[in-house]
C-alpha cells in the first residue's frame, strides 16, 4: 500500500474521518468574517428578534463596538409551547435588513429540515440549537446545502456525540461547521447550565473545526458572561456567541441573561488588551 493510501486508510479508520484533527485547521467564513484564524470573533445579538427597531439598534451597537456577526432567533425552540415562539419568516426578514444596514452578517436558528430551502438563500449561517443536536434529519439536510452551520452542543451530549453530530453534517458534503459549547446540564441550579471550557478545548484538539463558546446560555447570568468570554479568548478558542438586548427587562425571551448595551461595550473594551497579550486580534 502506498504511503498516501495508508495515511488515508488511517484517517478513514479514525473516529472522526471527516472533521477529525488534521495538520491544518479549518476556517469557516460567514459573510466576510473568517472564524478559526488569528482573530477572536464575537457574535452578538438578542435571543429573539422582536421588532425592527430592536434588531436594527442592536446590530448597529454591536458592530460599533467590535462584534463581527449578528445573532437573533426567528424560529425559537422554547421549552414551553406557551412561551414566545419567535416571529418566523418575518423575523428573518427583519434580521436580514438589520444585518445589511449595519454591515454585519448574521446567524439564525433553523428548527426543521422543511425550513432550510426557504432560509438558505436569505441567511449567512444556520444555527443548530442544543435541543436539535441529535436531530439527524436536520443535520443531514444541512449537510446537503452550503451555508455555514454553527452547531451547538446538546446540553446532555458527550463530546464525542457532539463531534459525531458534526460528522453527520459533513457527510452530506458541507464541512463549513463551527462548533459552539453552550453549557451542559449538571446538578446545580445556581447557574443555568455549566460552561464546559475544558470540553471545548478537548474538542478543538481532536477536530479541525473552529470552536466557540456561548456563556450567556451556559450561565444565565450577565455578570458571568464577560469573565468567561475573557477566559475563552485567553484559552485559545475561536470566538464567543453572546446575547445582547437594548432593554433586557422587556425581552420576550432570555432577558435574565442578556447584556445591556453598556455592559456589552465594556466587555468589548476588556477583550482588546487580552487579545493583544495572547497575540490575537478581535475580529
Ligand atoms: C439561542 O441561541 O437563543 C438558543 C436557543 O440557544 P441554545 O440552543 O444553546 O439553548
Ligand atoms: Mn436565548
Amino acid at each position: 500500500m502506498s504511503k498516501i493510501a495508508a495515511d488515508l486508510k488511517d484517517h478513514l479508520d479514525g473516529e472522526f474521518p471527516l472533521v477529525g484533527a488534521t495538520s491544518t485547521r479549518s476556517t469557516v467564513t460567514i459573510g466576510d468574517v473568517v472564524i478559526g484564524e488569528r482573530d477572536f470573533v464575537v457574535i452578538a445579538g438578542p435571543c429573539a428578534v422582536e421588532t425592527r427597531d430592536q434588531i436594527e439598534t442592536t446590530a448597529r451597537w454591536i458592530r460599533q463596538h467590535g462584534a463581527r456577526i449578528l445573532r437573533g432567533g426567528a424560529f425559537k425552540p422554547r421549552t414551553s409551547p406557551y412561551s414566545f415562539q419567535g416571529l418566523g419568516e418575518e423575523g428573518v426578514e427583519l434580521l436580514r435588513r438589520a444585518s445589511l444596514k449595519a454591515g454585519v452578517p448574521f446567524v439564525t436558528e433553523v428548527l426543521a429540515p422543511s425550513d432550510i430551502e426557504l432560509l438558505a438563500p436569505r441567511v449567512d449561517a444556520f444555527q443548530v440549537g442544543t435541543r436539535n443536536m441529535h436531530n439527524f434529519a436536520l443535520l443531514d439536510a444541512l449537510g446537503r446545502q452550503d451555508k455555514p452551520v454553527v452547531l451547538k452542543r446538546g446540553f446532555g451530549a458527550t463530546l464525542r456525540e457532539w463531534i459525531l453530530a458534526a460528522e453527520h453534517v459533513a457527510r452530506g458534503g458541507n464541512d463549513r461547521i463551527v462548533l459552539c459549547e453552550r453549557g451542559i446540564r449538571s446538578f446545580g441550579e445556581e447557574t443555568r447550565f455549566v460552561l464546559d471550557l475544558g470540553g471545548a478545548l478537548w474538542v478543538r484538539e481532536r477536530t479541525r473545526l473552529p470552536v466557540i463558546v456561548d456563556p450567556s446560555h451556559a450561565t444565565g447570568t450577565p455578570s458571568l458572561v464577560g469573565p468567561l468570554c475573557r477566559a475563552a479568548l485567553a484559552a485559545g478558542l475561536d470566538g464567543v456567541m453572546i446575547e445582547v438586548h437594548p432593554d433586557p427587562s422587556t425581552a420576550l425571551s432570555d432577558g435574565d441573561q442578556a447584556l445591556e448595551f453598556g455592559a456589552f461595550a465594556e466587555l468589548m473594551e476588556q477583550l482588546g488588551p487580552i487579545a493583544t497579550a495572547v497575540g490575537r486580534g478581535l475580529g
